[in-house]
């Protein structure tokens, strides 16, 4: 375990988070108009905002504000939620409106966001001995995600995150677990599981103390089976300080140590939007000692309006991982959640950018896989433009099912410029419908359980949720 030389005798930097009560007060925000401020505010009433002196003072450039990609990730913009919406909060804010006022009318604007893309709840929460497991989710056969409580926020919240439900009270958690216990009698009983990922939130803002907790179970001999322990993060851009400064930083570490020790694969699936998160020295300091345990820094993060949408971008994110030794996994699709009419590209131009950047790149950065939807039925890339018997269509294919047989199928649809999603697009070849839709019908109306491998488990209605609500 190194621990670089200019940060033998550090000034530990102390973590402190900055909500929507600081938007007057943050000094970086006083050039702004005192209308740019309210917006802000009125957007961070429905929205979660939180950020910290780290993103303050190393990632955002404050000549470039409003411009900045960075700010833009991380701070509320006017344009986030639609202008009636705005106004009425503004409205409120202005007459300085009791906060259970406040809070009434941003309940009502969060249900009109989607706030449960992707048939999550109903689809993904598995099952054993007949009751539901909330805290996880299995949709693809070989990977589990865990959703440990005390890992449900973040070091600060990126603007467009799609887990935004659960950061401003909508969700109650009801998707975290409390219980390590739950997760190992799951997996005991399911052999054909290999990896868990850890995610949230972001499971490092936990205590290592804490996180010892749910990762040591499963580096038991009766857990064989699982060869990879993931761990989803962007704390590697949010505060790399965790890596490093932080008084259980060093304890982290040998807690990625231990599970190498133990013949498992430590995977940390950083969340990596863009270029300056890896340039600075902070950055660079925690993915050598990240490494410096065996453990892999994959990177992952969505294309998004305003932050990363050109290919440039793309291109110097990859270059910049694979010279940290990190290992360029997904892009993914802005979901069809929040303030997606803020930050969503459209598929064909997701498209354009992947390819164009990928051109511009050597085999090594080519470990890519994009542009690629999360959607109900499966992780789904765009995967080419073309014409096929005079029609022009958007070639489409899965790369991980709920079913694992479409895995790799290739299929088509007409061709739209405007699409964002999956569900706004129509079959090309003037076929009714898409060739996984009977199939993920039958698993929705007959209750089956989440994942395959359950299919003759009739599933019941989830009472724990309050509601079954289809996608
Ligand atoms: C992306 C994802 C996974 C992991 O898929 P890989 O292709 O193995 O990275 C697992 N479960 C869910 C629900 C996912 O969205």
């Amino acid at each position: 375990m190194l621990r670089p030389a200019h940060l033998s005798r550090p000034a530990p930097a102390k973590y402190k988070a900055y909500t929507r009560d600081d938007i007057e007060s943050l000094p970086q925000l006083r050039h702004l108009s005192a209308e740019t401020r309210l917006d802000m505010r009125a957007v961070a009433s429905v929205l979660p905002f939180r950020v910290n002196d780290y993103v303050l003072e190393h990632l955002i450039d404050w000549d470039r504000v409003p411009e900045d990609p960075m700010f833009q990730l991380t701070f509320p913009q006017p344009g986030m939620l639609p202008e009636a919406d705005m106004a009425a909060l503004r409205d409120l804010l202005i007459k300085d409106a009791a906060q259970p006022e406040i809070t009434a009318l941003a309940r009502q604007i969060q249900q009109r966001l989607n706030p449960h893309p992707a048939g999550q709840m109903e689809m993904n929460v598995p099952y054993l001995d007949g009751r539901p497991l909330p805290g996880m989710q299995h949709k693809y056969r070989d990977t589990v995600l865990f959703f440990p409580s005390p890992g449900q926020t973040c070091h600060t919240y990126c603007s467009y995150c799609f887990r935004w439900p659960q950061f401003v009270g909508l969700d109650d958690l009801k998707f975290a677990s409390r219980q390590a216990e739950s997760l190992t009698a799951y997996l005991r009983a399911h052999p054909e599981v290999s990896n868990v990922l850890l995610t949230g939130g972001d499971p490092l803002i936990m205590r290592t103390s804490v996180l010892r907790r749910y990762i040591e179970p499963l580096l038991s001999p009766e857990l064989e089976h699982i060869s990879v322990i993931r761990i989803g993060t962007k704390s590697t851009a949010w505060w790399p300080w965790r890596f490093l400064t932080d008084p259980d930083a060093d304890d982290l570490l040998r807690l990625f140590e231990e599970v190498r020790t133990a013949g498992r694969h430590l995977a940390l699936m950083a969340h990596s939007s863009h270029p300056v998160e890896l340039s600075t020295a902070p950055a660079q300091s925690a993915l050598r000692r990240i490494q410096s345990t065996g453990a892999v820094v994959r990177c992952q993060a969505p294309l998004i309006r305003h932050v990363n949408d050109d290919a440039d971008t793309w291109a110097d994110l990859w270059r910049a991982q694979v010279r940290l030794g990190a290992v360029p996994y997904y892009m993914f699709v802005e979901r069809d959640t929040g303030p997606k009419g803020y930050f969503e590209v459209p598929l064909v131009r997701c498209f354009d950018i992947f390819q164009t950047a990928y051109r511009r790149v050597s085999g090594l950065e080519r470990t890519v896989r994009g542009p690629s939807m999360s959607a109900t039925p499966g992780k789904v890339i765009v995967d080419g433009i073309s014409e096929v018997a005079g029609e022009k269509v958007i070639n489409l294919r899965f790369i991980q099912a709920r079913e694992p047989t479409w895995v790799r199928r290739p299929f088509y649809a007409r061709y739209d410029e405007n699409a964002t999603w999956l569900d706004q697009l129509r079959p090309a070849f003037g076929e009714a419908e898409f060739f996984f839709e009977p199939m993920l019908r039958e698993m929705k109306e007959a209750h089956l359980e989440p994942a395959y491998g359950h299919r003759n488990v009739p599933r019941r209605k989830m009472a724990i949720f309050g509601h079954v609500e289809w996608e």
